[in-house]
């Protein structure tokens, strides 16, 4: 059966509900699905209720935001809600999140695109507020004409509205996630910006030194050629492959649970595979 381990929701910046997303995946037709909300496994409960009605799999997991220059996000997969070393940094990390959204707030007004966070909090909900729900306020008010956009003009990092916030170190994160019995995984590795071998060498190196288990294979927008060099990059790492499609619902348009664009396939061994490094931290 099909397989994602990458997903979002309402409890962070993905336009569907916990339960909604869980029940279009059966509907689908997956096997598995991860739900991996920015910082927060508050989603968590409510999609593993509609789950237990369902003959689907429901992988509890978080994806976290790291400090590397150009940016790196981990993908923790079997992260349970409750007490634990990394469970209890999550907190501190929306805190993070809310004084950057405040920054960039901040920024937006002097460049005479006025919001506030009224607006912003209507447009998220109660979950880990995150830059696409600025983008779809931006949008709303007609300073940008879709979210691609408010991205690329506005808050993507080096552009005029960014701003940063506090992010753990990828060894902390690594070793953090192990320690909470999660399996960690590099995710969507062409966002890292590396185009010099060596520099992929040695960064994959350092992962898999800290503990490191998979890296994102099988994403959206991947051809095929690019898929098996990453997966054989994984591999030559002692990594897994993973993948997912990154769903947000209408935050990005176009992207399916599942296949992605259309095309992406994620093999039920790889969760088979990754399991096994369950607890194994
Ligand atoms: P944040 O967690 O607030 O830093 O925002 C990160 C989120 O913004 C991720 O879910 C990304 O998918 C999304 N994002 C990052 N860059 C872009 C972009 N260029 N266009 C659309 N969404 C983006
Ligand atoms: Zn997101
Ligand atoms: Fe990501
Ligand atoms: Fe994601």
């Amino acid at each position: 059966m099909a397989v994602d381990l990458h997903s979002h929701s309402t409890a962070s910046d993905g336009s569907e509900r916990p339960s909604t997303l869980v029940e279009r995946a059966a509907e689908l037709g997956l096997g598995t699905l991860a739900l991996t909300d920015h910082d927060t496994l508050e989603g968590i409960e409510e999609a593993r209720k509609a789950a237990d009605h369902l003959d689907l799999e429901l992988i509890s997991g978080a994806e976290l935001s790291l400090d590397h220059v150009g940016g790196m996000h981990l993908v923790v997969l079997w992260l349970e809600p409750g007490p634990g070393p990394l469970q209890d940094r999550l907190g501190s990390l929306q805190n993070g999140r809310n004084l950057r959204n405040a920054e960039i707030v901040d920024l937006l007004a002097d460049l005479g695109m006025p919001l506030t966070t009224d607006e912003i909090a209507a447009e998220s909900g109660s979950g880990s507020v995150g830059r696409p729900h600025i983008a779809a306020v931006m949008m709303r008010k007609g300073y940008v004409q879709s979210i691609a956009e408010a991205f690329e003009l506005w808050l993507a990092a080096g552009r005029p509205a960014y701003a940063s916030r506090p992010r753990l170190s990828p060894e902390e994160a690594i070793s953090l996630a192990l320690e909470s019995d999660g399996v960690p995984v590099l995710a969507h590795p062409h966002t890292l910006g590396i185009n010099r071998a060596a520099e992929m060498a040695d960064l994959l190196t350092r992962l898999r030194g800290a503990g490191l288990v998979g890296l994102e294979a099988m994403c959206a927008g991947y051809r095929r050629h690019e898929r098996d060099g990453y997966a054989d990059l994984a591999r030559r790492f002692g990594l897994v492959p993973s993948g997912g499609s990154d769903y947000h619902g209408s935050y990005k348009p176009e992207l399916e649970l599942g296949v992605g664009y259309g095309d992406l396939e994620v093999p039920d061994s790889v969760v088979e595979e990754l399991r096994t490094h369950r607890g194994a931290g």
